[in-house]
């Protein structure tokens, strides 16, 4: 198993095509604007060998036996999906932000269950081949991007009938050795620092649509393979300065970037779908379970850094005693652990799919999923209500050695007279930070847009079954026939 600094070095070997800011990037691990995402991804690497994480961040592989990391582990029981969700927290609460790790990790749980599916009905060799790559992927400690959200074009169009074919990722080509892969995918996070990408189709297809039910993987520098960074609110400032970053070391949210396959070659031994369009709504279906329970493991561990500034902030400030202070914490806890209780109960309430693989309650990893949509915004709400104004009109560090004004700068941002206006600023930065338009977007659509979670609840649940219960309870009678 990598350490974090190794996996860092391990990323300098790949000869990926990155553009920022309309430049290629020669070193993405080395530039300000990638380097803190780097940072937060390998902690996920940290963590295994960290005396008070490794028994969560470490597992046996089901296949091999051998000790690996759990980023790259596939859950056999009801305590692995347990220990998933405690290990998010966990890195949620060293970095404050997305380690990104979990996308991968998504993707190489589902597929094990669903090329298991499609073999036992086709009769095709999808489950060895991935297996293969699983184990490949355990014993090398890779970190893989997974990349399910195509552009979709007009949403209103099915993927054969948009104006531009390209605007789903498809098969153009299929050749004796492999197949030719065109289209990209949005946002994808942790994709210029991942080892290898693992492709997958982003809804249920219909029969005449087989060129789109196609899962791959390739390594992310394999030509073809071309990735633009996207830009964050207030990035300039990682290459301005340390303290207005407000996480420096970790960057906000995962560093997300347009990754487009540009005529990619795939060999056959790197596809895991190709064809089955069947399969393409049970793929989404299981994927989303496992990273809408992820949402309540990983953000409640962020949300325990944004508590923890706020009520450093309200100390710093004189107001922690206050009870409406005291009671706007407690509702902020209260949020957080109903976001963590969700990815907990979807977990301990989960079943085996045929494969082996244990699979969460999908009702409750999509209720956890849409809690951190409407929570983690609440949670910020209240972390700007107790900070103040000054989370939003703050001087730039650089007043702080200003001769003109920095001794102003200090004296008028100070409050408690123990406290150094510079710790003050710190904890407002960071809560600025952790409030900002990229998070908050993040815990909306990040895992699928609200909406997606309340179909799934819509169509899972038994409504007439709790109509009956309120009939018998309201003593209306119905001749039954
Ligand atoms: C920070 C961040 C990180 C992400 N990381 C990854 C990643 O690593 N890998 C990955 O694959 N994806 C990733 N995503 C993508 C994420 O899964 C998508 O943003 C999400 O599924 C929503 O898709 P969209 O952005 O295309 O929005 P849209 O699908 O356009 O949704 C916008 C709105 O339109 C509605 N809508 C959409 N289609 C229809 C329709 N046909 N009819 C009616 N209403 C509709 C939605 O409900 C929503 O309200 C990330 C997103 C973010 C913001």
């Amino acid at each position: 198993m990598m350490t974090g600094s190794e996996y860092i070095e391990s990323l300098r070997a790949l000869k990926t095509e990155v553009y920022f800011m309309g430049e290629r990037v020669d070193a993405p691990v080395d530039h300000p604007a990638i380097r803190p995402h780097v940072n937060a991804a390998a902690v996920t690497y940290d963590l295994a060998h960290d005396p008070q994480g490794r028994d969560l961040a470490r597992a046996t592989s089901h296949l091999t036996g051998r000790e690996i990391n759990r980023w790259t582990h596939v859950p056999q029981s009801q305590e692995d999906l347990v220990k998933k969700v405690k290990m998010l927290r966990i890195a949620g609460r060293v970095t404050g932000t997305c380690f990104q790790r979990c996308v991968g990790m998504d993707a190489l749980i589902t597929l094990e269950s669903v090329t298991h599916d499609i073999d036992k009905k086709h009769g095709t060799g999808y489950h060895e081949r991935l297996e293969k790559f699983l184990v490949a992927t355990q014993d090398a400690d890779l970190m893989s991007d997974g990349a399910m959200t195509d552009p979709k074009g007009d949403r209103s169009k099915r993927p054969a009938e948009q104006p531009d074919p390209d605007v789903f990722v498809r098969v153009v080509e299929r050749r004796t050795d492999g197949i030719v892969v065109r289209g990209a995918k949005m946002h994808q996070t942790g994709a210029v620092n991942s080892h290898q990408f693992i492709v997958m189709p982003g809804q249920a297809l219909a029969a005449d649509e087989k060129d789109y039910a196609v899962v791959f993987a390739v390594p992310a520098d394999a030509p073809g393979v071309i990735q633009v960074f996207g830009r964050q609110v207030n990035d300039s400032r990682k290459w301005e300065g340390e303290i207005d970053q407000g996480n420096a070391r970790y960057g906000v949210v995962g560093g997300e970037a347009l990754v487009i396959f540009d005529d990619v070659f795939v060999p056959w031994e790197r596809v895991f779908m190709c064809g089955e369009t069947e399969f393409a709504g049970t793929l989404v279906e299981r994927f989303t379970a496992y990273h809408r329970q992820n949402y309540g493991g990983c953000k409640s561990g962020n949300l325990d850094v944004l508590i923890g500034a706020t009520v450093a902030v309200a100390d710093v400030q004189g107001t922690a005693k206050a009870s409406h202070v005291r009671d706007k914490l407690a509702e902020m806890a209260h949020l957080a652990e109903t976001m963590f209780s969700g990815a907990l109960a979807c977990s301990y309430e989960c079943q085996k799919l045929p494969s082996g693989t244990m699979l969460p309650d999908p009702v409750f990893a999509n209720t956890a999923k849409f809690n951190v949509a409407r929570y983690y915004p609440e949670v910020t709400r209240l972390a700007q209500d107790i900070g103040g104004g000054f989370l939003g009109t703050m001087v730039s560090e650089r007043e702080l050695s200003n001769p003109r004004v920095a001794d102003f700068v200090r004296k008028y941002y100070k409050t408690r007279a123990d406290v150094s206006a510079e710790e003050r600023i710190r904890l407002g930065r960071l809560i600025e930070n952790m409030t900002g338009a990229t998070p908050i977007v993040e815990c909306m659509h990040g895992a699928g847009s609200p909406q997606a979670q309340k179909v799934v609840v819509q169509r899972l649940t038994d409504w007439a079954a709790k109509r009956k219960l309120a009939e018998r309870v309201a003593g209306i009678e119905r001749a039954t026939s």
